[in-house]
């Protein structure tokens, strides 16, 4: 333990527990300042795709840092951020051809509602109203926070907060009831954009939803004419089995917002990737109407160099592969656990294995800091939301670890059954 000053996010400092010292990672691998080694279950906040410290990410940065740290980013550029743009739009679909550069998932999702209203502004048409998915999460900025679920996580923000109208989560037997909701939203032309974790909803609990609802409700908004935000922060870059969730329901969207593993989760960095015609609505001569966003460090050169370096991993690396035998072996193990009468359910997407322990109490579950505790024992990283259990590693995590993380699940189930 350390005297520190520092406040920490998400952390509940009142319960007085030790705050661990990382001094040093390598893939799947976390060192401490007292000699833990600790299996990172959960990539360091669900970013770190490749593991700690890819090499070829590693010497990247290390190479950049040589030649150009930092250049203001409005009216100059420089050649990781011309890359990394080229990169993107060969590799992300076809109809994305612009990409906005921030600093993390929730700027992502902050440019990409103000990319929207900008574009029915500049189309004169008068849609303010954001639609949004029950239990969603996108961050933790004010307008993040305003598309997201209402709820512990911002109460004492209300004020802070704008409208939205939400659809119910289509949950099994349910579809039809948000396709309707989503129907009627879209109707009577206020609606300027739709926001939606494609497939899973992390931070509402790993809520998993099948791919031919998020087509239907990709064709719903097209028919209306209502701006398809698809929020790949979480699910990018491979997390529920292929490069993009979106993938797997055929749907492209008008607006993607994509973060963490861009950089293979090295430095921050963010793309906020738009269509054509809403690149269109903000290009201009009148000095009224261009794109007003910006932070200082607005496409830093060494993020971007870390994120040319991902690029080329997905391109000559069989990532793909390594992310279905982690599917795989995610499934395998949980499948041992299903049945344990301390389990209420469990959930699988791609990499993501998610379990729910105890009785569907949500995230404030009396059990969520007992869990936090037990498995920060056990030198696991492991953060359950409330009662569920989560378990998203990097994809070149071993055997021998994961079945480490899956025991301390067991014996946890054990000990609450
Ligand atoms: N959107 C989604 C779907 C997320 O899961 C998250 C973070 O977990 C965010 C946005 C916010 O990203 P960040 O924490 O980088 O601001």
């Amino acid at each position: 333990m350390i005297e520190s000053s520092v406040w920490h996010p998400f952390t509940q400092h009142g319960l007085g527990e030790a705050i661990p010292l990382v001094t040093r990672a390598e893939g799947a691998v976390l060192h401490t300042a007292d000699g833990r080694r600790i299996v990172d279950a959960i990539s360091s906040w669900w970013v770190t795709t490749h593991g700690h410290r890819h090499p070829r990410i590693v010497a990247a940065m290390r190479e950049q840092a040589e030649r150009l740290d930092q250049i203001i980013f409005a009216g100059w550029t420089h050649e990781p951020a011309e890359e990394l743009a080229r990169g993107l739009r060969a590799m992300m679909p076809d109809s994305l051809t612009r990409v906005f550069y921030s600093d993390s998932g929730s700027t992502a999702v902050e440019v990409a509602l103000k990319m929207a209203l900008g574009y029915w502004l500049a189309r004169g048409e008068a849609r303010h109203r954001i639609l949004v998915m029950e239990h969603g999460y996108h961050g933790d900025t004010i307008g993040a926070m305003s598309v997201g679920a209402r709820g512990v996580f911002n109460r004492a923000y209300a004020p802070l907060l704008f409208d939205v109208e939400t659809v119910p989560f289509p949950a099994a037997g349910h579809e039809q009831a948000t396709l309707g909701a989503l129907t009627r939203a879209c109707a009577g032309g206020e609606a300027a954009a739709f926001i939606v974790e494609p497939l899973v909803l992390g931070a509402g609990g790993m809520l998993v939803y099948p791919a031919w609802v998020l087509c239907e409700m990709r064709a719903i908004c097209a028919a209306a004419g209502v701006l398809f935000i698809s929020d790949e922060v979480m699910t990018g870059w491979g997390r529920t089995g292929t490069l993009l969730a979106g993938e797997q329901a055929g749907i492209v969207p008008d607006i993607l917002c994509l973060s963490k593993g861009l950089t293979g989760g090295a430095v921050p960095l963010a793309v906020t990737m738009a269509s054509e015609a809403v690149w269109a609505a903000h290009y201009s001569r009148d000095r009224a109407t261009m794109f007003f966003h910006s932070s200082s460090y607005t496409a830093n050169p060494l993020a971007c160099a870390a994120a040319v370096a991902n690029l080329a991993i997905w391109r000559e690396e069989p990532v793909l592969a390594r992310v279905a035998d982690l599917g795989a072996r995610q499934a395998a193990r949980l499948a041992g656990l299903a049945a344990h009468p301390a389990v209420s359910g469990v959930r699988q997407i791609g990499t993501i294995a998610a379990l729910e322990i105890g009785g569907r109490d949500g995230y404030l579950s009396a059990l969520g800091p007992g869990l936090l505790r037990f498995f920060g024992e056990r030198d696991l990283l492991l953060r359950p939301l409330g009662d569920t259990v989560y378990v998203m590693p990097p994809y070149c995590i071993g055997d021998d670890d994961m079945d480490r993380v899956y025991a301390a699940i067991g014996e946890a189930c054990d000990l609450i059954a």
